[in-house]
């Protein structure tokens, strides 16, 4: 089944030895993915990826907040490939990565204060590091204007904030919100902006907290994603996540609509081709 899961690593390590036989899989029936970039370092290795199999993948490039911090503030076992990340990140080779033909969009970015609790900051601290993240965004929301390119983002609870910001820089292009898990009144926000879509993970499938939103949402606003190699959807959930799982997400949500899988995941190709220009 044809699937185009617009939200992957598939160029962290977590894929090494696998890449190639999932590759192949994809080819057959010409499925898609994107590598997000969520540092300087895996956005390169992702476009470098991608241009390298430019029929069946694209790339973005971008800094996520939990990178956006001078320092190695975010630890993750799990994200082997984290031990290469330079801090501070330089914002500005982002640009030059953007050159790139397989470059089709800015991101993953965005606002996400959640790991702030383990880091043992005083008040002060804290509104110093939310400044660093907001200027870290700020500069991608501002690339992505100049690029004329569509926004990844990552947004963690803060979704008003984030679209403050937004505002604020003036931002008129087209932002998918990767990983929504928005309240009822953050969707009825961004549903608003009709260049503003809704990415749907593997989460969707862990219980019913996003069934109200997901019959709501209007099947032209909505892209699915796997996030993979992490959260994958059950019944696979706590294994590595990979782009085909994605078939899984496209299940749930035909249910909710009472539509058929097949429907959902044409929908959602022809949704996140035209999102990303391809
Ligand atoms: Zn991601």
């Amino acid at each position: 089944m044809q699937f185009f899961d617009s939200h992957c690593h598939l160029q962290f390590e977590a894929f090494d030895g696998l890449r190639d036989q999932i590759l192949s899989d994809m080819k057959k029936d010409n499925s898609r993915t994107i590598n997000v970039g969520s540092s300087i370092e895996n956005s390169e290795s992702g476009v470098l990826l991608a241009d390298k199999h430019n029929d069946i993948l694209i790339s973005s490039v971008g800094v996520h907040p939990f990178h956006s911090l001078g320092f190695e503030i975010y630890r993750d076992t799990d994200e082997a490939h984290n031990l290469k990340i330079q801090y501070p990140q330089d914002l500005n080779k982002l640009r030059k990565l953007a050159e790139s033909s397989s470059v089709k969009a800015i991101g993953e970015c965005g606002i996400d204060f959640s790991y702030f609790k383990d880091l043992k900051g005083e008040e002060r601290d804290i509104e110093i590091w939310k400044q660093k993240q907001i200027e870290c965004f700020s500069f991608q929301i501002g690339l992505a204007k100049e690029l004329d390119l569509p926004l990844i983002l990552h947004i963690r609870k803060e979704y008003q904030l984030a679209l403050n910001i937004l505002k604020e820089s003036n931002f008129k292009g087209k932002a998918v919100f990767h990983f929504f898990k928005g309240k009822v009144d953050d969707f009825k926000e961004i549903i608003k902006n009709e260049k503003y879509l809704f990415g749907l993970s593997g989460v969707i499938t862990y219980d019913t907290s996003r069934d109200e939103i997901i019959r709501e949402v209007p099947m032209d606003r909505l892209i699915i994603e796997t996030d993979a190699p992490y959260v994958a959807p059950i019944p696979f959930r706590g294994e590595l996540n990979q782009p085909k799982y994605v078939i899984k997400i496209a299940e749930k949500i035909a249910k909710l609509k009472g539509i058929s899988i097949e429907q959902v995941l044409e929908t959602t190709f022809k949704n996140a081709m035209e999102f990303f220009n391809i």
